[in-house]
């Protein structure tokens, strides 16, 4: 992951198989399924990868008990299947999570066990674990935070987590390795087309140096979700929107609330969502909403209501009720969903799952989807290309596709700090035993270290304090406060790498603590 070869690359290569536009969940997985199918790929990002809402995700590989309850057997059967083919491919960055629902009146537990056996079944051989019936005692052990009233009994079934932000920088690593190349600050600012019309390139900026760069490709694909109006724009100047943002938050508090290694599931809230609270790197994710809004942003600002929501329904479910004051981070994403077409149906009633299309232009869309299924989305995705003939006919690579820095299966059973770099874990540890400046950790109360940020900027394409302290590491996300107060002096640090002079250091704290004030109530 160096830029000057990827810069490089961009003069060499007359024509590109496959240009992806877009480096979230989406773009990424489109862009390792093409290359390992043996297409010469690039990929383009706008600003980091994962900035948009890749990073902003309940942090769950899961089918959706939701959707299983509104009958979408079939997008929870292909999420469980590609859940199971994650923990198999980056067993480094899949965690098998136990999730309890409280079984408050005496036909609760038992018709959740029903339906949770149902899901489990769904699973078939790539099965995480086994639902059962959890006896009031147990349950109230495991729950230990909390109310008794509200666990008269409860059901345990399984599911994944993981770091979103980390399997999007494995898979830009993962994307590379394979010979591809992918590019965080390259914005696409128009489309090119032959002189049939049909889309033959794209138009882009380095953002980094403001130069600007003609490439050709033989597909092109638009995967930037709660974005991809802007492309649609590019294509056809008066076409109307087929997206609309509806926006998720989450707010995250200090493992106290729910003491365990249980995440707490509650299956109907007072708007009929589910809500989650699981624990995430020793702090409590707690979420989500679904409120639509007016457009598309990179930073989406919680709204009063919706943080009221989940202090409220936390507050009825916790012994401990966390107040305000009590939020360490909040943090809001966009879902992009279809645009309904009827006006009267809101957005929890919207289909999650996917859709790929090819324009008369030949531009290839994909929309929708989650982060769980985002290699069926590609595999879909490029297939559709093949299908149009904008590529020739080759079979899909990823099912097995080990992802960078994959080690053996059982890693997760011994959490580190550094897990979640596989195989890389090793080199930076030894960049931390071979100097003691990069071993002290960046934030008292936090593991993260200075070793990460060298190898976050010497491998991972790191070139602002906010890549790093909300991406590459998770201490925004975690806590906007402390990550705040370790702003000074990582950027000190990231100064001396990167030439930064006073005045851009200055400006990266300065833009950096605007970002705090956001995720802090
Ligand atoms: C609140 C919430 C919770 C969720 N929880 C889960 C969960 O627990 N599990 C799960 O499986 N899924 C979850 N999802 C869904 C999942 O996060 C999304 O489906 C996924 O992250 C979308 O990825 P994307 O790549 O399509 O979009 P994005 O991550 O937004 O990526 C699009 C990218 O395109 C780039 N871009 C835009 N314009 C241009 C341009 N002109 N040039 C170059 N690049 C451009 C943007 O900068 C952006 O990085 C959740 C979603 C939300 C909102």
């Amino acid at each position: 992951m160096k830029r000057e070869n990827g810069i490089k690359k961009l003069t060499d290569v007359s024509c590109w198989d496959v240009v992806v536009i877009g480096g979230g969940a989406t773009g990424l997985g489109v862009a390792l399924d093409a290359v390992t199918r043996g297409f010469s790929t690039l990929l383009l990002e706008a600003t980091d990868f994962a900035k948009g809402t890749s990073s902003r995700s309940t942090k769950l590989v899961h089918g959706g008990v939701r959707y299983l309850a509104q009958g979408d057997v079939a997008l929870v059967r292909e999420a469980l299947r590609e859940r199971g083919r994650l923990a198999k491919n980056a067993p480094h960055l899949f965690k098998t999570q136990s999730f309890i629902i409280p079984g408050e009146k005496w036909w609760t537990a038992p018709y959740y066990t029903f339906g949770l056996w149902l899901y489990d079944r769904l699973s078939g051989k790539l099965s995480i674990g086994h639902t059962h019936h959890l006896g009031k005692n147990e349950a109230k052990n495991r729950l230990s935070g909390v109310k008794d009233e509200k666990l008269n009994a409860g059901v345990c079934y399984y599911d994944g987590q993981f770091d979103d932000t980390r399997l999007a920088i494995t898979l830009a690593q993962s994307i590379t390795d394979n010979g591809g190349t992918a590019l965080n600050y390259f914005a696409v600012t128009g489309l090119e087309k032959d002189d049939k019309g049909q889309v033959c390139g794209v138009c882009a900026t380095d953002k980094l140096t403001g130069e600007t760069f003609n490439i050709k490709a033989k597909a092109v694909v638009n995967a930037t979700g709660v974005f991809a109006n802007e492309i649609i724009a590019m294509d056809e100047p008066h076409a109307k929107p087929r997206i609309v943002p509806a926006q998720g938050i989450h707010l995250v508090l200090d493992k106290e609330f729910l003491p365990g290694d249980d995440a707490l599931m509650v299956p109907k809230t007072s708007d009929g969502r589910v809500l989650f609270a699981v624990p995430w790197h020793n702090k409590l994710v707690v979420g989500t909403t679904d409120t639509l809004v007016e457009k598309a942003e990179y930073e989406p600002k919680p709204i009063e209501k919706e943080i009221q929501f989940i202090l409220d329904t936390a507050k009825d479910y916790l012994k401990k009720a966390p107040t305000r004051a009590d939020v360490r981070s909040v943090f809001a994403g966009l879902r992009p969903l279809a645009a309904p077409k009827d006006e009267g149906k809101s957005t929890k009633e919207v289909s999650r799952s996917h859709k790929v299309e090819v324009t008369g232009s030949k531009l290839v869309h994909i929309f929708g989807g989650k982060w769980t299924t985002y290699r069926q989305m590609a595999e879909d995705t490029v297939n559709a290309a093949i299908d149009a003939g904008l590529l020739p006919q080759k079979p899909c690579q990823t099912v097995d596709l080990r992802l960078h820095g994959y080690t053996t299966a059982d890693t997760y059973l011994d959490e580190t700090p550094l897990t979640f770099y596989g195989a890389d874990a090793k080199q930076i540890t030894a960049l931390a035993d071979s100097d003691e400046a990069l071993a002290k950790p960046i934030h008292e109360n936090f593991p993260y270290v200075y070793a990460q940020i060298q190898w976050a900027i010497d491998h991972e394409m790191a070139y602002t304090l906010e890549d790093v302290l909300a991406r590459r590491m998770r201490l925004l996300f975690l806590d906007a406060k402390a990550a705040g107060e370790a702003a000074q002096s990582v950027a000190e640090f990231m100064a001396l790498r990167l030439n930064w002079d006073t005045e851009r250091t200055t400006q990266e704290v300065a833009d950096f603590k605007v970002l705090v004030k956001q995720y802090t109530l």
